[in-house]
């Protein structure tokens, strides 16, 4: 897995600020086409327990 920095630190795969998950599934967010990295979105964020 690429090291993948990421600032969603309330995410349960976080790991100073970044990614610790296995493997992230990234998604379109409201748009069929994503045009910009705003229509996207990750999937395997889980909330903090
Ligand atoms: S699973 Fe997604 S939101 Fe959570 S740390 Fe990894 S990239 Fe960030």
């Amino acid at each position: 897995m690429p090291n993948i920095k990421c600032t969603v630190t309330e995410c349960a795969y976080n790991s100073n600020v970044m990614c610790d998950a296995p493997m992230i599934q990234v998604n379109h967010s409201g748009a069929e086409q994503s045009g910009t990295s705003e229509e996207t979105q990750c999937e395997t964020f889980k909330p903090k327990a």
